[in-house]
């Protein structure tokens, strides 16, 4: 496993131990060379799952994606990447519980905002804004108008 600071591909497991409900295996790494720990995740490939895109195209369900998407939206948020990880496994089992073989990206994204949404309102509106794709622009600016009503920072970073 190459080390996320270093990029040494040398490490050794300091700890092992299965998630709650046992769909996977946590590994605690130490990097030989610069001793930096991190950690990795050991799943059952889940090969039946297939997102359809909105333009129609369809691609396999990337938990790394998924995660990626949702550390974005919460950047410079008080949110750890336990409670992003804890996201991701939440929804990750609410599809294994729909047990559809594809599902449109659109269902995602509607179950990561209901997550976002109890963590973190600027991290909600990102993810929402970036999801929707602005598809509903009235929607999208009542959120950021709401949020500016309760006192929370207006959004103001755009890539
Ligand atoms: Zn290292």
């Amino acid at each position: 496993m190459r080390c996320p600071f270093c990029g040494s591909e040398k490490d050794k497991v300091v700890d092992s131990r299965s998630s709650k409900d046992g769909s996977a295996v946590r590994r605690r790494r130490e990097c030989l060379r610069c001793s930096e720990r991190f950690t990795t995740y050991e799943y059952i490939e889940n090969v039946s799952l297939t997102i359809i895109k909105n333009d129609q195209r369809r691609e396999p369900f990337d938990r790394q994606k998924l995660m990626q998407g949702i550390s974005t939206a919460c950047k410079k948020r008080p949110i750890s990447m336990k409670k992003i990880e804890s996201i991701v496994d939440k929804i990750e089992n609410q599809l294994e519980k729909i047990g559809k073989s594809e599902i449109p990206s659109s269902e995602i994204g509607k179950m990561v905002m209901a997550e976002l949404y109890e963590v973190d309102e600027v991290a909600y509106v990102r993810f929402a804004s970036v999801y929707r794709k602005f598809k509903d622009v009235s929607d999208f600016i009542s959120e950021v108008k709401e949020i500016e009503l309760k006192g929370e920072a207006p959004l103001r970073d755009k890539k």
